[in-house]
């Protein structure tokens, strides 16, 4: 998996090298006009000129290419060096030698030519026509300056580009530093600590972070806020700065007004898919940032998030923009305000299209808003995943005469190998793999072996197809590896698959079902915590499953750190989901368990607390209640700790470094981040906190 990994990041690299060229080539202005220029006047060979130049009618005989000359007079001097020797190899081509050269030609054009003005557009020439330099100068000018623009919004965005690859290049230093950096290190400097504490470990404001604000949406932490903020802030800056209005009766733009509205919906249009890469990058699931930077799926969530919003804001800048120059030049031409919009937006196709890409992008970020997203999660992926790729085609219709289809291809690049590695992970994990689904309470266990052997890290979950149900839906579900190299998954209750799950198992004999499953995993990083002298794991609820992945993998290494871990359940039963584990972990002795069952259910509220007891466990077996006896262990009733006096009392108290990883439900994962920000700087090592969201809906 890791070899795949390494060929899609090299494929990644390469595709986005090709995006950030060394020097993005500015179209030739002069060439544009010059050419256009041809078409103002007739000769009797009648050359083609409306589509592609037919050089083997223009080039022969001195009136075209004498003209020709003449207008290069209004280029400067590299534009007009350049044309000039393109015009002279196609004319080689067509077997007609110019060798004289550009001044021998402007000279004799100069010489005996027609004025411009005096032509009538329908009667043949006989002699080089001779440009309104004013008007041309004017035009070439506009022309310049457009294309520079074009040129350096490639460049902008290649710059945007370029700032997620330092922040990338930032966290791999980080993460490599981390990685070998000598076991239990010291207390980190005061001002790294303090700006840990400010920048990196708080919300942006108010403790929320996990848990939503007022039900809109979730608040990034401040230092992925701060990365939007500086995003946000490239995003309006490029679109509209490098931009020269020039003067002049040029009639390509003919006010300053349309000029300037046409150059920013230019650069909004190339910024807009430069972006479209990292967008998708960002959303997928086998996304390489994260194996290399460390950066977890909620960070990399935070980004896609933002970034599609800011690009859809840019993209409607574009389209806003073309709108209201085309609603306008017809006045200034001959064709009329209302019939030029009809011809340039509504009759012609790749417009049309431009159109539909910018709606179908409007309700990938409606559909995508907190509240439909939170509550109709696999309808809300539904929509997304197929509005997106729709928006991808119509996209790369709309663009594709224009160019920069360079981020069309990194995009598919990217979003291939996505694809590609999360069918070969089911293949390895083994697509005919039967599930044994058992019910637990309110939850169900679906037990698999895969193919080969993954060798899960703790912390790491997978997504689980069931082909039963909805075979397109995948959920993930963090893998908790039992003695015998098997692995299960314990799935709570909810309202769409899981229950799906739990009523069909709930609803056999022996409470026992099998069934297809595809699995697709291992995802996500674990988190380093063998690096610390202390360990305090904080589980809620189910979030209990990966906590558990942590704490066996300790105590089936042997760890010498000191572990600590709070588990909170609403109720007794709660403990079987985890029973055959929490026996496990209580063998050893090596780790201190702290139950809390909260006891909202009657029966749970006449139990009585113990410590290191097996008598009162009612709904486990004998031999189960037996096997939680170790004296580290504490069941406590009808109470629940106050999370942030548990953390500050251990950071106060350890003699080194403090891991605090919690799981569980958002409230309480957002109070064990403000009490580890709060204490960060109360220990006598370095304190870090690591967060399992279960949610990123
Ligand atoms: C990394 C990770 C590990 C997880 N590990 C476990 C675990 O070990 N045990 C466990 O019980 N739960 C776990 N969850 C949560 C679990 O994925 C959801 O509870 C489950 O997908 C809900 O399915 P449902 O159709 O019954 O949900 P619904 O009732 O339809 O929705 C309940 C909530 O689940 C979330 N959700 C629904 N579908 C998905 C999806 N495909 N992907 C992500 N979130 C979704 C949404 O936030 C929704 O609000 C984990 C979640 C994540 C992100």
């Amino acid at each position: 998996m890791r070899f795949l990994l390494l060929v899609s990041l090299v494929v990644t690299i390469w595709s986005t090298a090709s995006v950030v060229q060394a020097a993005i080539p500015r179209k030739n202005a002069c060439s544009n006009i010059c050419q256009g220029y041809l078409e103002v006047f007739k000769t009797d060979a009648d050359c083609d000129l409306e589509d592609e130049i037919d050089y083997s009618c223009v080039c022969p005989g001195n009136i075209y290419t004498e003209s020709y000359a003449l207008c290069l007079d209004v280029c400067n001097a590299e534009e007009k060096a350049t044309t000039w020797k393109a015009w002279v190899k196609k004319c080689k081509k067509a077997k007609v030698d110019l060798s004289e050269g550009y001044e021998y030609y402007y000279q004799a054009g100069l010489a005996d030519n027609i004025p411009q003005k005096q032509i009538n557009k329908t009667a043949p020439v006989d002699k080089p026509v001779l440009p309104n330099y004013t008007k041309y100068r004017a035009n070439y000018a506009a022309r310049y300056e457009k294309n520079h623009n074009l040129q350096w919004a490639q460049y902008f965005g290649n710059i945007i580009n370029a700032f997620w690859a330092l922040l990338m290049l930032i966290s791999f230093t980080r993460l490599i530093f981390v990685r070998i950096s000598p076991r239990k290190g010291s207390k980190p400097y005061a001002f790294v600590t303090k700006f840990r504490k400010h920048f990196i470990l708080p919300s942006t404001f108010g403790s929320r972070h996990i848990a939503s604000f007022k039900g809109i949406g979730t608040i990034p932490l401040r230092w992925q806020s701060i990365v939007v903020f500086v995003l946000f802030c490239m995003c309006v800056i490029f679109m509209f700065v490098d931009m020269k209005t020039t003067e002049g009766p040029e009639t390509l733009f003919y006010t300053k007004n349309i000029q300037f509205t046409r150059f920013i919906g230019d650069k909004a249009g190339i910024l807009g898919v430069s972006q479209l890469p990292v967008l998708f990058l960002f959303g997928g699931r086998n996304n390489i940032l994260m194996l290399f930077t460390g950066w977890s799926f909620d960070t990399c969530n935070v980004f896609h998030k933002w970034l599609g919003r800011f690009t859809f804001m840019i993209l409607c800048v574009h389209s806003w923009t073309y709108a209201y120059v085309y609603g306008n030049l017809g006045a200034y031409n001959d064709t009329g305000k209302a019939e030029y919009y009809r011809l340039k937006i509504l009759d012609d196709l790749p417009n049309r299209l431009g159109i539909v890409a910018i709606v179908l992008m409007g309700v990938i970020i409606i559909g995508a808003c907190y509240p439909l997203r939170h509550h109709w999660y696999e309808i809300f992926l539904t929509v997304h995943v197929l509005t997106a790729i729709s928006f991808f085609g119509v996209a790369w219709h709309h663009v594709k005469e224009n160019g920069y289809m360079q981020y069309f291809y990194a995009t598919v690049a990217v979003w291939s190998f996505d694809i590609l590695i999360r069918i070969v992970r089911v293949a390895i994990a083994g697509p005919w793999n039967q599930a044994k689904i058992t019910a637990h309470g309110d939850a169900v266990y679906v037990a698999v072996k895969p193919a080969l052997r993954w060798n899960a890290k703790p912390g790491q979950y997978a997504f689980i197809y069931v082909l039963r149900h909805n075979f397109w839906e995948s959920h993930p579900f963090s893998i908790v590896e039992t003695r015998d190299g098997h692995y299960i998954f314990v799935a709570k209750k909810h309202a769409g698959l899981t229950r799906k799950l739990h009523t069909s198992v709930a609803s056999k004999d022996n409470q026992v079902d099998k069934c297809r499953v595809w699995i697709e995993g291992p995802y996500g990083d674990s988190f380093p915590i063998q690096r610390y002298e202390t360990v305090l794991l904080i589980a809620g609820g189910i979030g209990i499953t990966a906590i558990l992945s942590y704490a066996l993998d300790m105590k089936r290494k042997g760890t010498d750190q000191h572990v600590i871990l709070y588990w909170m359940v609403r109720d007794n039963s709660s403990l079987k989901w985890v029973k055959d584990q929490l026996s496990e972990l209580t063998e050893s002795g090596l780790i201190e368990i702290n139950i809390y069952v909260t006891g909202e259910k009657e029966e749970d509220k006449n139990m009585s607390s113990e410590e290191g007891s097996s008598t009162s466990l009612s709904e486990l077996s004998d031999k189960e209640a037996a096997a939680l006896s170790a004296p580290r262990y504490s069941v406590k009733r009808n109470e629940r700790p106050v999370i942030s006096e548990v953390i500050e009392q251990v950071i106060v108290a350890a003699e080194g470094s403090v891991a605090v990883v919690s799981c569980g439900p958002a409230a309480m994962a957002d109070e064990c981040r403000a009490a580890v920000t709060s204490n960060v700087d109360k220990g006598k090592g370095r304190v870090d906190y690591f967060e399992d969201a279960f949610s990123w809906a």
